[in-house]
């Protein structure tokens, strides 16, 4: 096998295979250095695709606990779930995906190199572990090694009783109880899930509210329905301490009012955050400028090093930082790849990213918040609608929720828009293009949004933001 490519990219999670792929589509010589025995990285592994395979079983669990309700005849037997069908059937997604990246690569001609990739200089890629070779890129390396779950201080994870996502995805009981560590998305989905199975629930957040880089209007729905759920809420808590045992783990946590309150789990999930994998790819070596660990990289995704670009998990930005999300590390990875070609750099609007969190119920949202906009010095105004008021959601049973939008009466045009409730990470997909397009309020308005769905709520807020909404 040739070891020379126009492009190498260390890593093939969604951020490395989807640069990649575009690389070779617009005629780049393209190899991708992958470690792990599989392809796709952390969402097709470990992260996106086995959550949401865990979340829809937990939607049919709902569904079929609910059976009176729909008329079902399943009612003889007490419903339950078997968790190896669960993990069977995840599994199978899991690899029907990754498979898939790999005809993908066939496809393209993408050479993926199996081992442990090292930047050292000079352009060159050493694979120091499997395959062993040194490969040459004569345009670029892009670094998209991406992140790993972290733990805090006083909290050792011992993968058995105290576990990472890792771990959750990959149950096959259902803890009696478990308490999870931050309401990110992350903690919020696996809340979700457990909650779902049968488990007693404990989340804990140490900022005042859940989802806490969400609007406030959606951190205070979800704890509404999280606690009529039967989920324990505890927000402005601190854990100090977590000490695995046989009959499983006994934590400390610091309440709002400074006592301590002690809690017991057959599991504690760490879901506080993802750290950036850069030990063994020698970045630092090379001099390459780091920022508490992250790849520090330029609007476009170079680092200080020529020839070295970065994107998705592993970078940051000079400030804000930046958000770790499987389509977002693919957007900069189709940009990058385009600057690699020559052809004209398209930058990303890092303020138009959707965010979708498939707890119940969903979250998604894109844009300004409404406390961002109002610090970036607008004219904030806001219109929302509940989904409960619409045909559709009465169908699906599904009630709980609304869509806010938020806009800036100068000019009518929209800055964000945020739902919670069924099918919100479907609907974003609208709101994002209309963020994309500068759209007003009154241009979402004469929208015609189809009778009966879940996206007239998005029409009707539009209608509720300039004082006039149909149906309420
Ligand atoms: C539980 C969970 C749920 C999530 N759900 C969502 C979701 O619903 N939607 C969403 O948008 N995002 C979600 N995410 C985040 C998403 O998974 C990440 O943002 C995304 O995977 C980042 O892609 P990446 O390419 O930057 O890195 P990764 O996907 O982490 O891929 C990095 C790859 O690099 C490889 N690698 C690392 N170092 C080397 C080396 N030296 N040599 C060779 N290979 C190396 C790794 O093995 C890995 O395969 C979730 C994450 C988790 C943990």
């Amino acid at each position: 096998m040739a070891t020379d490519y126009d492009v190498v990219v260390i890593g093939s999670g969604t951020g490395g295979y989807v640069a990649a792929i575009r690389a070779a589509q617009v005629g780049l010589r393209t190899a991708v250095v992958e470690r792990a025995p599989v392809l796709g990285g952390t969402c097709l592994n470990w992260g996106c695709i086995p959550t949401k395979a865990l979340l829809e079983h937990a939607h049919a669990l709902k569904i079929a606990q609910d059976w009176k309700e729909w008329g079902l005849t399943i009612g003889q037997a007490a419903i339950g779930l078997d968790m190896n069908q669960v993990q069977a059937r995840k599994d199978k997604i899991v690899r029907g995906l990754t498979s898939g990246v790999e005809l993908l690569f066939k496809k393209n001609k993408i050479d993926w190199i199996k081992g442990n990739g090292r930047l050292v200089g000079g352009g060159k890629v050493d694979i120091t572990e499997g395959q062993k070779q040194t490969l040459v890129a004569k345009k670029e390396i892009i670094v998209a090694t991406g992140s790993y779950a972290r733990s805090v201080p006083g909290v050792e994870i011992d993968r058995k009783r105290i576990i990472t996502s890792d771990e959750a995805i990959g149950l096959v009981e259902v803890p009696k109880s478990i308490v999870i560590m931050g309401s990110g998305a992350v903690g919020v989905e696996f809340a979700s899930i457990f909650r779902r199975f049968g488990s007693e629930v404990t989340i804990i957040e140490l900022l005042p509210r859940l989802v806490p880089v969400e609007d406030d209007a959606i951190s205070a729905e979800l704890e509404r329905s999280f606690k009529k759920q039967g989920i324990k809420v505890l927000t402005g808590t601190k854990v100090t301490m977590a000490k695995a045992g046989a009959d499983g783990v006994d934590i400390e946590a610091q309440t709002p009012d400074g006592k301590t309150a002690k809690l017991k789990a057959d599991r504690l999930l760490v879901a506080t955050g993802r750290g950036p994998v850069t030990s063994g790819v020698g970045a630092e070596d090379l001099g390459v400028v780091m920022d508490r660990g992250y790849i520090h990289v330029d609007r476009e995704y170079r680092t200080s090093v020529p020839g070295i670009s970065a994107i998705g998990d592993v970078i940051t930005f000079d400030k804000p930082g930046h958000q770790q999300l499987a389509h977002l590390s693919s957007a900069e990875g189709i940009a990058l790849a385009e600057r690699i070609a020559g052809r004209e750099f398209r930058p990303i609007n890092y303020d138009q990213v959707p965010a979708c969190t498939y707890c119940d119920p969903e979250i998604g949202s894109v844009g300004l918040t409404e406390k961002e906009a109002q610090a970036r010095g607008y004219d904030v105004k806001i219109g929302t609608f509940k989904f409960g008021i619409l045909a559709r959601a009465r169908i699906s049973g599904d009630v709980e929720g609304f869509v806010k939008i938020v806009f800036d009466k100068k000019y009518d045009e929209i800055l964000g828009i945020h739902m919670i409730g069924a099918r919100s990470t479907e609907l974003v997909a609208e709101a994002t293009l209309a963020l994309r397009l500068e759209c007003t309020v009154e241009e979402l308005i004469r929208t015609i949004h189809a009778h009966p769905t879940m996206s007239e709520a998005v029409g009707e807020a539009a209608h509720a933001a300039h004082g006039a909404p149909i149906h309420a």
